[in-house]
C-alpha cells in the first residue's frame, strides 16, 4: 500500500501542473482571463438563491473522472477560426457575410429575474432570438422554456450546469448534453441542434462527437460583454466594435447572484434600432444558417 501512495501524490502533483500549464495556453488562446472572470460570476450564482446549479454528488464525480482521463488524452488549445474551417457548418462564430442578417443569442437561460423582461422586449419590437439553455435552470424554471418556445424562440443547449468543456472529459461533456437535451426535447417538443458551450470553451474531439450526433456548435463573433454588469451604452459600443452582416451576438438573459443585466434589458430596445437603422434583419439561428432548430434524433 505505501509503495503506492507516494507514486499517487507525485502523479497528481504532476497533474496539477499540467492542468495549470494548459489553463496558461487556454489564456492566450480565448481570452480565458475573461473566462476565468465569468466564471467567478457564475459560480457566485451556485453560492446564492439558484441552490440546483450547484453539482450534485454524481457530477461531481463526472467532472473529477474527467479531469483524471484529461491529462492523457489533452490536445492543444485551438482558435475558434481553426474550428470553424476544420469543422465547417459544425462549429459555427458567425453566418453568411453576403447577407444584411444578424442574430441575436442570449445565453445562462432560463432565469426569472431577467428572462421574462428579455422576452417582453423582443415581443414588443417582434423580434425573434436564440436563447442556450442551462438544463438545470430549464428543470427549475420549466414554464419560462415553453414561453420562449410559445413566443417563436429558438431553444438551444448550454449543458446541464455550466461547467468547462475544455476541462472535462468527453464522456462528462455527453452526459451534460445528453441530460439537458432530455429536458429540453420533454419541454419543447424537439430535441435541439444548437449547442453553445459554456464560455465558448471545447475540444475537437467534443466537437467531433457533437457533430456525429448531428449538433452545431455555436459561438460568437460580437461579444456585448454584458455578463461583466455593464451599462447599456458600454454593452452597445462593444456589440457595434465587431458587429457586421452574419455576425452572431452574444448577449445574456441570466445570471448568477452578484450580476446584473439591467444594463442588457435597457441596450435590447436600442440595439434592436440601431440594427434596424442599419439595414440590419435581425433574425434566429436557423433563419441565419439555413438549418432547422432541431435535429435528427439517432
Ligand atoms: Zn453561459
Amino acid at each position: 500500500m505505501r509503495m503506492f501512495r507516494r507514486p499517487r501524490k507525485l502523479l497528481l502533483l504532476v497533474l496539477m501542473g499540467a492542468l495549470l500549464a494548459t489553463d496558461i495556453a487556454d489564456a492566450s488562446n480565448h481570452g480565458a482571463s475573461a473566462r476565468a472572470a465569468a466564471d467567478t460570476a457564475w459560480r457566485a450564482s451556485s453560492a446564492g438563491g439558484a441552490q440546483r446549479l450547484q453539482p450534485s454528488a454524481e457530477e461531481d464525480a463526472i467532472a473529477v473522472h474527467g479531469r483524471k482521463r484529461k491529462k492523457r488524452s489533452r490536445a492543444k488549445p485551438i482558435s475558434w477560426v481553426a474550428l470553424q474551417q476544420r469543422y465547417p457548418g459544425s462549429f459555427v462564430i458567425w453566418g453568411p457575410r453576403r447577407y444584411r442578417k444578424v442574430a441575436l443569442t442570449f445565453d445562462d437561460v432560463p432565469d426569472p429575474r431577467y428572462t421574462p423582461q428579455v422576452l417582453e422586449v423582443l415581443a414588443r419590437h417582434k423580434v425573434k432570438a436564440t436563447f442556450f439553455v442551462v438544463g438545470q435552470r430549464a428543470a427549475a424554471h420549466p414554464a419560462l422554456v415553453r414561453r420562449m418556445v410559445n413566443e417563436g424562440h429558438i431553444i438551444g443547449n448550454h449543458s446541464l450546469n455550466h461547467p468547462v468543456f475544455s476541462r472535462i472529459s468527453l464522456y462528462a461533456m455527453q452526459q451534460q448534453i445528453l441530460r439537458t437535451d432530455w429536458t429540453l426535447r420533454t419541454l419543447t417538443g424537439y430535441s435541439p441542434r444548437y449547442v453553445r458551450p459554456p464560455y465558448g470553451e471545447i475540444m475537437p474531439a467534443q466537437v467531433e462527437w457533437l457533430r456525429s450526433r448531428g449538433y452545431t456548435v455555436v459561438n460568437w463573433d460580437v461579444d456585448s460583454e454584458d455578463w461583466r454588469s455593464l451599462d447599456s451604452q458600454t454593452i452597445l459600443i462593444n456589440i457595434k466594435r465587431t458587429l457586421q452582416p452574419g455576425s452572431i451576438i452574444l448577449q445574456h438573459a441570466g445570471g448568477g447572484t452578484g450580476q446584473d443585466l439591467s444594463g442588457t434589458i435597457a441596450a435590447l430596445p436600442k440595439l434592436i434600432k440601431l440594427l434596424r437603422s442599419k439595414g440590419y434583419d435581425i433574425v434566429t439561428l436557423p433563419e441565419l444558417l439555413g438549418r432547422p432548430a432541431g435535429r435528427k434524433l439517432q
